[in-house]
């Protein structure tokens, strides 16, 4: 027989001391114990030494194991105290101390008896020799054969041990719902495992995979370590490493284990429609030795069930910042991404961005279709901007983008990046649709601002650039929040005492295309500061509008303009004053009796009066509006169509409504010299209103070329900064008289 595990091969490296292997021999004959001590001496197993306890009586055997916890083997005596001291000691030794990694060898000094096999049995004894039997050879193949059995039962009880840890660990991390954590976690725990530090992946799909999208096109890497730690998060189609990848792909798809020279993959099988992989670089005969095949099967089923539980709560919180129509971020995820960059203290930019037009879109393509574009928008933007820091979907067509801000970015350079990606028409099916962006750029400094707040400066400056329709983007100032505050501002204006001083009335002449005398007067309303500085009709109107307080201003409006304009010297009977309704006027119930009591107290007859409604008025085409404009009508005073051209244009409603005219709106008339198309729209605009009898009115006429277009075109009134920028009312009286001269001077 090999006796090779007695002189093992010294090592060439510095061996560090190892602790000994402590073997117990129980006898009451001192001779025995000498005879082993000399028969051992000298011996090692694995590099570790022997060291011999001793006890003469299984009393003192007792004390002797209550004492060590580590006595690898006990050789006992059969008969020592009395015939069956040796086996009550084996008994104690499993059921009351508890013992059950010391491995036991009983020996006996009578041949032929043997303890009854039931006690062998029934206590996990490991052999059983006559003494005269034990040579030195047998005494220590039985010891190193103990030994081996010692150290099973030890590293059972370790991986035991490390399984209960991972549990605990396992469902602590659970709680957390994140999954990267979930997975770094199971690396770090099957190092432990193989005892050393191990190249490892962890492999799976972030979210629940759609019904049908079978394949791995969705699998992610969760966690890498060692030789791997570089391919974190990265997709596994990406990864370079052909063996890996397809070692992965094999294991995810067939849903079992696949092992190749370089490393095995493990399959994660969850009851969820989750799949996953643990990849471990290392062949599984290796990993099989190391920690053996049936811990690992236990450890992966119980990474299997952790992934399940935290993919399920990964996806469920995945519906809360995932938007579905787009697969970005939700708003709530941008705000998470948001703190979380806000804490690591480098400046952050916000672009609040929308789809010019995308109503008429959704209108012409169907709302499926629109989602579709919406999704391609949220694709093109991230891959516009690969360093973005979120991408999120606000609302409908609104999209958030967070990026690196400080004094190195250049705004042209976001914009002009965001301009070429739209450059090519995204195609839906047949059709091929262009996008134009616009967007609201705000910056946050050393997590000055929170996120709400840095976000709502973006949207403001977004609206700024809705409004004045003049560029495609604008950046935040203090000015724009300025304008938001004074619709505040406005509502205690009209409430407190004084408040009228605040609002004035500008009027502008429309004048006749044929003869260029007066028609009429448009008022418009002008808002001052108390400090005097003039403030944008468009957004006072608008705010106005959206709080509700353009009842109340309207009401004041027709008070004072009719007035003002009845009061007005030497205009003939035939000059009307044109005012501005907006929805909301319209649809409150007092409109019937603001303008009577405002006409009656200012002595002016409704038929002098002119009403312009836009043409978001006519969508929903309520029986509110339609009585509103029919009485107005009866009453003597006309109705146009404002802006027309740039609302919900149909010439459908047109036949239908109860109208009078139009009125063109002045982006048509500005581009008409350069823009053949523009003039093609005025040209149809004009046959359409003609053949329905409709009056019509230029807007904008700002160039003798354009007031020559336009006569042409037997466009009825011309209105525009040609003839007259809004006057304030002290200064109409001069405008009638100089107007008048002519006449005048021709009769
Ligand atoms: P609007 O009804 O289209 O009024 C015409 C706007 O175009 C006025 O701006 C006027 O100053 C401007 N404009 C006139 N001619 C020219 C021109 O030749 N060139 C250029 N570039 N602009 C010209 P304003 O006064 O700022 O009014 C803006 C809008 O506010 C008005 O547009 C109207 O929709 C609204 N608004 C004004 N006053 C009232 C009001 O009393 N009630 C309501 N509901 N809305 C009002
Ligand atoms: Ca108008
Ligand atoms: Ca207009």
């Amino acid at each position: 027989m090999s006796m090779d595990f007695l002189v093992p091969p010294k090592s060439q490296t510095n061996r560090v001391a190892k602790s000994p292997w402590k073997i117990l021999v129980v006898d009451d004959d001192p001779d025995v114990h000498d005879v082993t001590r000399i028969a051992v001496d000298g011996c090692d197993f694995e590099d570790r030494p022997f060291e011999l306890l001793h006890a003469l009586s299984a009393e003192e055997a007792r004390a002797c194991l209550s004492e060590h916890d580590d006595i690898a083997v006990a050789l006992i005596d059969v008969v020592m105290e009395n015939d069956t001291a040796g086996l009550g000691l084996v008994s104690w030794i499993r059921s009351e101390l508890g013992n059950s990694f010391t491995r036991l060898i009983l020996r006996t000094g009578q041949p032929g008896y043997a303890p009854q096999t039931d006690v062998i049995m029934k206590f996990d004894v490991d052999g059983y020799a006559e003494k005269a039997e034990l040579s030195r050879t047998k005494l220590i193949t039985a010891i190193v054969t103990a030994l081996r059995g010692y150290k099973l039962v030890l590293s059972l009880e370790t991986n035991r041990q490390r399984l209960k840890q991972l549990n605990t660990q396992l469902s602590a991390i659970v709680e957390k719902n994140a999954l990267s954590e979930f997975a770094a976690l199971v690396l770090e725990n099957f190092s432990d495992l193989a005892g050393e530090p191990v190249d490892g992946l962890l492999c799976g799909l972030e979210s629940l995979s759609q019904p049908g999208s079978a394949g791995v096109s969705n699998v992610r890497v969760l966690a890498a370590s060692g030789a791997f730690e570089d391919k974190l998060d990265l997709p596994l189609d990406v990864i370079g490493e052909d063996l890996v990848r397809k070692c992965v792909s094999e294991c995810i798809v067939n849903k079992t284990e696949y092992s190749t020279s370089h490393g095995v993959a493990l399959p994660l099988i969850t009851r969820n429609g989750l799949s996953g992989a643990l990849f471990i670089g290392l062949p599984l005969a290796t990993l099989n030795e190391k920690i053996g095949s049936e811990i690992i099967r236990l450890f992966v089923s119980n990474v299997a069930l952790g992934y399940e539980k935290t993919g399920l709560l990964e996806h469920i919180r995945n519906l809360a910042y995932v938007d579905r129509t787009t697969g970005q971020s939700t708003f709530s995820g941008f705000l998470e991404a948001f703190q979380s960059q806000a804490a690591a203290e480098h400046p952050l930019l916000v672009i609040h961005c929308d789809i010019q037009r995308f109503r008429f879109i959704v209108d012409g393509i169907g709302d499926e279709k629109a989602a579709a574009v919406l999704k391609q928008t949220g694709h093109r933007l991230s891959q516009t901007f690969p360093d973005a820091l979120a991408i999120a979907r606000k609302e409908k067509d609104e999209f958030l983008i967070l990026l690196r801000g400080g004094l190195e970015v250049r705004i042209q350079d976001i914009v002009a990046r965001i301009e070429e990606s739209f450059q090519e028409p995204i195609a839906i099916d047949e059709n091929q649709i262009s996008l134009k962006l616009r967007c609201g750029i705000a910056t946050a400094d050393e997590g000055e601002h929170s996120a709400e707040e840095i976000v709502r400066h973006a949207s403001i400056a977004l609206n700024d650039v809705r409004q004045k329709g003049l560029t495609n983007h604008a950046v935040f100032h203090p000015l724009m929040q300025e304008a938001a505050l004074e619709r505040l501002r406005l509502a205690s204006l009209l409430t407190g005492k004084g408040a009228q001083a605040e609002f004035s009335l500008s009027y502008q002449p429309i004048m006749q295309a044929s003869d260029e005398s007066i028609a009429a007067f448009e008022a418009l309303m002008r808002f001052r500061t108390a400090s005097g500085a003039t403030l944008n009709t468009m957004r006072m109107i608008e705010a106005a509008e959206t709080s509700g307080l353009i009842v109340e201003i309207g009401a004041w409006m027709f008070r004072s303009a009719f007035s003002e304009f009845s009061s007005l010297k030497g205009v003939s009977e035939r000059v009307r004053l044109n005012v501005n309704l907006s929805p909301r006027q319209v649809q409150a119930g007092r409109i019937y009796k603001d303008i009577e009591d405002a006409a009656a107290s200012a002595g002016l007859g409704l038929d002098r009066l002119v009403f312009e409604v836009t043409e978001g008025l006519f969508v929903n085409n309520d029986q509110v509006t339609l009585s509103v404009l029919t009485w107005l009508r009866n009453k003597g005073a006309k109705v146009v169509i404002d802006d027309f051209g740039t609302g919900y244009s149909s010439f459908s409603y047109l036949r239908k409504l109860p109208l009078d005219g139009i009125k063109i709106d002045r982006s048509f008339i500005m581009n008409m010299e350069q823009d053949p198309d523009a003039l093609a729209v005025v040209r149809s605009i004009i046959a359409v209103a003609k053949a329905l009898d409709l009056s019509i009115t230029a807007e904008g006429v700002e160039t003798a070329e354009q007031r020559k277009i336009m006569q042409e075109l037997e466009c009825d009134f011309l209105q525009g900064y040609l003839f007259s920028k809004p006057l304030p009312s002290s200064g109409l009286d001069a405008f009638v008289t100089a107007s008048n001269c002519p006449d005048l001077a021709a009769g």
